[in-house]
């Protein structure tokens, strides 16, 4: 008899089954998601792409547990978040989920610093505000107010509030979408850097088709599905990517 030499792939962070969204609302019934159907390694860096209005951050907001979908089903290991309660999805989201936005979300009058805190504060394994900051190479701006920092300056400090928590999901909806390029690389560097140390696995949504270089996988969307879903073969370090 021949040894088995298949070693059992490792679990999944998501096992998403013909997940749908429909919003109503007074002007008519959106589709927002047609069934999709994903499944998400653990580690793995996933770019979204495809045009404004076609599910990604629709889909993003329910696997961050921000929104709850209409129907199927998405599994994040035990936990499933179709149909979870509130208070369920609510310490899912402390423990398990960064959320980095498009517009920083930084509260004007805190620190750098304290609005790391501010996270860290209410998780269970945190890293010091301090070490999350040095992460995104911003030592020297911990005791700056948001209003004497640049955009970039201020959304690395939103990836050190997202990634201090050591959360096991990076969801990013469109983090470079108010950036310069410049900026926007600086960025996506300190994203690609926390994601790598912390072992979490990234989403980034983005209509900017040059960020793909930087995914494992690249899923394609169009009218609330999923129409393509490629291995990036040649992963590149955002330093090198340009748009
Ligand atoms: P994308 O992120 O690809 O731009 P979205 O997921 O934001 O797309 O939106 C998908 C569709 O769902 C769009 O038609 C959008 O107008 C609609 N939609 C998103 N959020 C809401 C909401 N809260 N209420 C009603 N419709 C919504």
């Amino acid at each position: 008899m021949s040894e088995s030499r298949t070693t059992p792939d490792p679990e999944p962070a998501f096992v998403i089954s013909d997940l749908c969204k429909t919003y109503v609302t007074e002007a008519g019934t959106v589709k927002a998601l047609r069934g999709v159907n994903l499944t998400i390694e653990r580690g793995e860096t996933l770019v979204l792409l495809g045009p404004s209005g076609s599910g990604k951050s629709t889909l993003l907001n329910i696997l961050g547990g921000l929104d709850a979908a209409t129907s199927g089903s998405a599994r994040f290991h035990d936990l499933e978040l179709v149909g979870a309660t509130t208070t369920a999805l609510t310490l899912y989201r402390r423990k398990s989920v960064g959320f980095i936005f498009q517009f920083f979300n930084l509260v004007p009058s805190l620190t750098a610093r304290e609005n790391v805190a501010l996270i860290t504060e209410i998780a269970s394994d945190p890293m010091a505000p301090e070490e999350a900051l040095a992460m995104v190479g911003l030592s020297d701006r911990m005791d700056h107010f948001p209003a004497q920092l640049s955009g970039g300056q201020q959304q690395r400090v939103a990836v050190a509030r997202a990634i201090a928590k050591r959360p096991e999901l990076l969801l990013c909806d469109e983090p470079t979408g108010s950036l310069d390029s410049e900026s926007g690389v600086q960025v996506l560097e300190a994203l690609a850097k926390v994601s790598r140390d912390v072992g979490a696995t990234t989403m980034v949504v983005s209509h900017n088709a040059g960020i793909a270089a930087m995914a494992d996988r690249i899923i394609r969307f169009r009218d609330g599905g999923i129409t393509d879903i490629s291995a990036n073969r040649q992963k590149v370090e955002p330093r090198e990517m340009t748009w």
